[in-house]
């Protein structure tokens, strides 16, 4: 289950606190203004009790004291005077009672003095009727007291978490590598303006540890390049030897394309470590891009006998990043070539989406989800890593464009670059 946010929380501790000191104290209240009527009302009950024992006393011939609006006074002597008693009356014994409940409540006292037997009867209706109203009360004043207090912790807790969720919001559009204000600012409070120092130490460790792999990775590329140079270039000595043999003669020529990829790749990884310092846009023809990426591929298209066809007008120009394009157009373009062995490669731009469509061996379904993941291979084909569409998705995600593939196995794969 999910946790309510520290807000809700603030505002739901504020608002039980609140109710369960307003119930107390109306509970406290409650019973004490009880207990109050109670002893109230024994006290006239009592007093009104020595008054009729003496009144009669004194004057035993005026048989019943007049009723009050509450009171009835009774003089109970032989059998007729029982009769005449309410028969809730009849069978108490001497003492002080309560019959009845709500406002049908009564508080009776009885005493007998030489045979005569008293009776004083309370209606204590009105007093329960105004209890009833005082309960009331209170459970109104709990139930406001309860919404104020839950608004007021809101309120409350919006200003306490205020700075965390600044400090959140800041901390969520972070770019590592970036330059940036510190999040530390004046005025913060004590504890988020701890955090944020600690947010602002651990940004400057990812920066350092960003910048010492940019530029392991940025002297690697460069060492290997100069042996690769080397490479190629004596192959291209070699296969201007004349009278090499046909079997010699596809080694070097074997050779010198692994050299050529490889060197793609070094490009690749040299982009990839200046990446953070995103490249500037300019007006790139695309139907350019895509010829000098085919450019390296002509002789293995040649080889296979399958046809490659663009059909970008030489005047649509967009506006992104060359060399990103290019890296990510040579890898579409190899991998189309590598997993087509019949057929046809169709380059191909729609607005601002550029198609690569091949008549290949195609991905199987349960592959197609993962294949810009890192070291993620269809299958045995093909000489690669599985890196290639694993740099396409990041420099893709880098310059905000959006890469989708589409495949049927045995007819071939499409994939669709949405460059904006
Ligand atoms: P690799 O270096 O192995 O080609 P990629 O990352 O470029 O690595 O591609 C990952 C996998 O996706 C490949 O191993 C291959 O199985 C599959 N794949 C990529 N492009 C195509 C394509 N055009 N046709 C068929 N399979 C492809």
């Amino acid at each position: 289950m999910k946790t309510p946010d520290l807000r809700v929380r603030v505002a739901a501790a504020v608002a039980i606190t609140c109710i369960a000191v307003v119930t107390a104290l109306a509970l406290t209240l409650y019973t004490a203004s009880e207990d109050l009527e109670e002893s109230l009302v024994d006290q006239i009950v009592g007093e009104e009790m020595t008054y009729l024992v003496r009144h009669h006393l004194d004057n035993p011939h005026i048989l019943v004291r007049e009723p009050g609006p509450n009171l009835q006074y009774y003089v109970v002597r032989n059998d007729a005077d029982i009769a005449r008693l309410p028969t809730s009356l009849r069978a108490l014994p001497v003492g002080h009672h309560e019959i009845g409940t709500g406002i049908d409540e009564q508080h009776v006292a009885i005493r007998e003095v030489n045979g005569t037997r008293f009776i004083v009867a309370y209606d204590a209706g009105p007093h329960e009727l105004r209890e009833q109203q005082f309960k009331r009360l209170l459970l109104f004043a709990l139930a406001t007291v309860t919404v104020i207090a839950a608004a007021l912790g809101y309120w409350i807790a919006g200003l306490i978490t205020r700075q965390i969720t600044d400090l959140s919001a800041r901390v969520a559009t972070l770019d590592p590598g970036m330059r940036r204000a510190p999040l530390a600012r004046q005025g913060q409070d004590a504890e988020v303006s701890a955090l944020a120092r600690a947010f602002d130490q651990y940004e400057t460790r990812i920066r350092e540890l960003i910048a010492r792999e940019q530029e392991f990775t940025g002297n690697a590329s460069h060492e290997l390049r100069t042996p690769l140079t080397a490479i190629r270039t004596s192959c291209e000595l070699l296969e201007a030897e004349p009278g090499l043999p046909d079997k010699v003669r596809a080694r070097i020529s074997g050779i010198a394309t692994a050299a050529q990829r490889m060197t793609g790749q070094i490009e690749t990884l040299l982009y990839l470590a200046r990446a953070q310092v995103a490249g500037t846009k300019e007006a790139v023809p695309i139907a350019e891009c895509v010829k000098d990426a085919v450019q390296p591929l002509l002789q293995e298209i040649a080889h296979k006998q399958i046809t490659f066809a663009s059909t970008i007008p030489g005047d649509a120009i967009l506006l992104v990043n060359r060399q990103a394009l290019d890296i990510v157009i040579a890898n579409l373009l190899r991998n189309a070539v590598m997993y087509t062995e019949r057929g046809h490669i169709r380059v191909s731009l729609d607005g601002d989406w550029l198609t690569v469509a091949d008549t290949g061996i195609g991905i199987p379904a349960d592959q197609l989800p993962h294949i810009f993941g890192r070291f993620q291979r269809g299958g045995d084909q093909g000489e690669g890593f599985g890196l290639g569409l694993a740099i396409v998705k990041r420099i893709c995600d880098h310059h905000g464009w959006r890469i989708e593939a589409q495949s049927i196995p045995s007819q071939g794969s499409t994939f669709r670059l949405k460059l904006s």
